[in-house]
């Protein structure tokens, strides 16, 4: 639990050892996130919503276009 922010949107997320199937969304305050190891070898911490929007292999500019598209409406992955 070193860190409680997604990589992806920025929110506060709350970190757990499984599979999250928890998520309140629509306050923005508060949510479940995985830590994901990319096909890179990198490891981001990601809100639900955030993994749910990511390709099958995603990489870095996936996740920075996730902190873009945040910008522009709270609910990622839905138009
Ligand atoms: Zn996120």
């Amino acid at each position: 639990m070193a860190k409680d922010s997604c990589d992806g949107c920025g929110r506060r997320v709350t970190v757990t050892g499984g599979i999250a199937n928890l998520w309140t969304f629509g306050d923005g305050s508060d949510g479940t996130a995985m830590t994901l190891e990319f096909t890179d070898g990198t490891e981001h911490l990601l809100c639900y919503p955030c993994i749910e929007a990511l390709p099958d292999e995603p990489t870095d500019e996936d996740v920075e276009r996730l902190e873009q598209v945040d910008s522009e409406t709270s609910q990622l992955g839905v138009r």
